[in-house]
């Protein structure tokens, strides 16, 4: 069983897909892929896109699928972050708590793991509708660099300890109505004035 993530598989996420062969995590990408799409995530529309097209033309992503075997042949079993049975799982169980992540966005694996470090923001943070964790979430993702990723992830534990159930200054996720575009790309760039 070995471990290959979204982004692994060209997508934009930390998700992570198991399986015994490349062709259960592809799969496995694929579906995801197709949940994202019908939930109107526009962030995995790009490789959603892409992957269609790989069922479309076969041969033209033979290189792709070469390539993809090969990375996966690579892997250690298990995967990145362990998998069932290794020694390194059992012996950190806070690794296995499942947290809840938002209405579109996932929980990334650094917010997750801020989270895990710290009880109270935790606590506040599944106490959270769905719909508060997705904006926060959506504000820690849309961070262009990894400097303010990290600002963002400690603010949410700040303002979470604060009392706030929403960021601070944050448009709201755009992500969540269905049909707004192929791409962040194409959509109006606002100046958001964000507090970082
Ligand atoms: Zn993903
Ligand atoms: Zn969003």
């Amino acid at each position: 069983m070995k471990t290959m993530t979204c982004r692994q598989l060209g997508g934009p996420c930390d998700l992570e897909h198991r399986g015994e062969s490349a062709d259960d995590v592809i799969n496995a990408q694929d579906r995801h892929l197709k949940e994202a799409e019908k939930a109107g995530d526009a962030s995995h529309q790009e490789a959603r896109e892409a992957m269609k097209g790989r069922w479309r033309r076969p041969k033209k992503s033979l290189d792709w699928y070469r390539d993809t075997k090969q990375a996966f042949a690579e892997l250690p079993e298990g995967g990145p972050r362990g998998a069932a049975g290794q020694p390194d799982e059992s012996e950190n169980p806070m690794k296995t708590i499942d947290i809840p992540g938002g209405v579109v966005h996932e929980l990334p694996a650094d917010l997750r793991d801020a989270l895990l470090a710290n009880t109270t923001a935790l606590d506040i943070w599944t106490g959270l509708t769905p719909l508060a964790r997705n904006e926060f979430i959506c504000w820690v993702e849309d961070a262009k660099q990894q400097q303010t990723r990290e600002r963002r992830i400690r603010r949410t534990q700040e303002e979470l300890e604060e009392g706030k159930r929403r960021p601070c200054c944050w448009v709201g996720c755009k992500h969540r109505t269905p049909g707004t575009g192929k791409s962040r790309q194409f959509q109006p760039q606002f100046n958001l004035v964000t507090v970082d």
